[in-house]
């Protein structure tokens, strides 16, 4: 016999419940556990996984193996075209290595819940078990409802006051696991066949150019000992600075830990547990302000999950509110792709999304300003840009994706009120003073304004023969014009 587990998105050995599960299991039965990660291109494709983000995942089941593989564990690698044979290829490996117990992390969008209930119930019906349990969050998604109405939160203050109390309540939801003790040399030696097993190249719908590849590669390594390293570098550096400098893109103020975050390289858990041992802070809301801030950043992560969990329709393309479906979307393809590409003329959101692109990453108070600038400057449907960029990010996470185009067109969980529209202009004076980020991301514009040059949040404005002779885009729409129509359209929609 042996017991299995499934690796998915929890791509690491520490503090991994399941996986420390699976491993008491085999150790109290004396079998060996073995690993199993399952590639399918076509659930790849059906996600949008952006090809950043699958090379990512690549690289880091090579350290997952090689990790696993100094505890004797092995973790094999399937590759399966049609996302339906999923659960066969399940069923099949545990069979052949005559396993009779499977162990995974959950996940809470509705395709993998449905895998999921479907499997546990075949694996009864072999009578072997599956157990699926909470893992991705700190408060397992349902846990908390409102004391008044008894339903799941919609608002994010109330609910992170009693997220805070329960993790006071219960401090063992942020007590971090073991990871799996070294696995008896006998036991390893009866499922050797299952290591060395290769990791496989991007397929070939997701590969990056040579150039990409080096790029991401140096710009995101792989695994948790990186995302370890990360997170006591900005526990260390930067976590006290953290509630004044977040909101400025120019500086390396917040920990860069959400791709490791969506892979599963590091949990929420022990992001706290670091944060709490490093800044010596003695409760969630007794520490520093940067503490404190970021813990609050984390805990949007769990907000936006135990939403998809309450509402699963956000899962298919719907708005939060029915009512915000009344609103009228442009589907302008030329504004659209000068969006995407980086060519608004609005200099803050062009450096913003050549950012996507460079880097497959993009700061948060620009995601926020391009996200406004799609849906409310141009009005086209926020789903458009919610696609691209889970289609570009290597941090693209169903929920918080969902969540924060939701926040930012007004159309979701606890939104952005829509009458409130992000001036570009002014967001890049507050946020980019001196032109900082922008002269990084637009090299034309760096050309002909010096750092501190006030005309390069607004080069056409204030000195259009310039911008005109670097070649840089003139704005796609006057912002005070498409402002008041973005109310219009809203107000009708919404039938204010
Ligand atoms: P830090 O500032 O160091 O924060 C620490 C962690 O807290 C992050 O890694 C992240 O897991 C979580 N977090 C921080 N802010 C948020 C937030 N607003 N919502 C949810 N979680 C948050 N985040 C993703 O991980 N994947 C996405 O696909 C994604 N899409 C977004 C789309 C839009 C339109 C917006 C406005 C935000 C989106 N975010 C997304 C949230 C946020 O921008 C990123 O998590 C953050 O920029 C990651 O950088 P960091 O790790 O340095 O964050």
């Amino acid at each position: 016999g042996a017991v299995v587990h499934w690796f998915k998105t929890d791509l690491r050995t520490n503090d991994n419940r399941a996986l420390a599960m699976a491993a008491d299991k085999a150790a109290n039965a004396g079998v060996p556990l073995i690993c199993l990660y399952i590639i399918s291109p076509e659930d790849w494709e059906a996600h949008l996984r952006a090809p950043v983000r699958v090379d990512l995942i690549l690289r880091t089941l090579k350290v997952l193996q090689d990790d696993l593989a100094k505890l004797n564990i092995p973790l094999w690698i399937e590759t399966v075209d049609k996302r339906k044979n999923v659960r066969s290829t399940v069923h099949t490996f545990m069979e052949s290595w005559n396993a009779n117990h499977l162990f995974a992390n959950m996940e809470y969008e509705v395709d993998e819940l449905r895998r999921e209930t479907a499997l546990v119930r075949e694996c009864a019906s072999k009578g072997k078990s599956m157990t699926v349990i909470h893992d991705t969050c700190v408060v397992p998604p349902g846990r908390l409802t409102s004391s008044s109405s008894g339903r799941p939160y919609a608002v994010y203050t109330p609910w992170f006051k009693t997220w805070k109390q329960h993790i006071h309540d219960n401090e063992d939801l942020v007590d971090l696991v073991d990871t799996p003790a070294k696995q008896a040399d006998d036991l390893k030696a009866k499922v050797s066949k299952l290591f060395g097993c290769a990791i496989p190249e991007s397929p070939k719908n997701k590969q990056l150019t040579k150039d990409e590849k080096t790029r991401f590669a140096k710009l995101w390594p792989a695994g948790e000992h990186e995302a370890v390293r990360r997170l006591q570098q900005f526990c260390d550096d930067r976590i006290n600075g953290y509630s004044r400098n977040r909101d400025f893109p120019a500086q390396d103020a917040t920990s860069s830990l959400s791709p490791y975050l969506a892979c599963g390289a590091i949990s929420a858990r022990t992001m706290i547990q670091t944060a709490f041992d490093r800044t010596g802070a003695k409760a969630l809301d007794r520490g520093t302000d940067g503490f404190k801030v970021w813990v609050s950043e984390v805990a949007w992560r769990d907000f936006y999950r135990h939403v998809l969990a309450g509402w699963p329709y956000v899962c298919m393309n719907k708005p939060f509110k029915a009512v915000y479906s009344n609103i009228e979307w442009s589907y302008n393809k030329e504004h659209f792709t000068a969006w995407c590409e980086g060519r608004t003329g609005y200099p803050i959101v062009d450096a913003a999304m050549r950012q996507l692109r460079e880097q497959g990453w993009m700061h948060n108070r620009c995601r926020m300003i391009v996200a406004s600038f799609l849906a409310k400057d141009l009005l086209i449907d926020w789903r458009m840009g919610e696609k691209f960029f889970m289609e570009n990010l290597v941090d693209g996470d169903f929920s918080s994706n969902n969540g924060g185009w939701g926040f930012s067109a007004s159309v979701g969980v606890d939104p952005q009120p829509y009458f409130r529209i992000f001036n570009p202009t002014r967001q890049s004076e507050r946020f980019d003073p001196d032109g900082v980020y922008i002269r990084h991301y637009v090299p034309e514009l760096a050309k002909v304004f010096e750092e501190g040059a006030s005309a390069i949040h607004e080069p056409y404005a204030k000195e259009a023969a310039k911008a005109r002779k670097a070649g840089y885009p003139e704005p796609l729409v006057p912002h005070k014009d498409a402002r008041e129509k973005a109310l219009a359209a809203y107000k009708k929609g919404l039938g204010k």
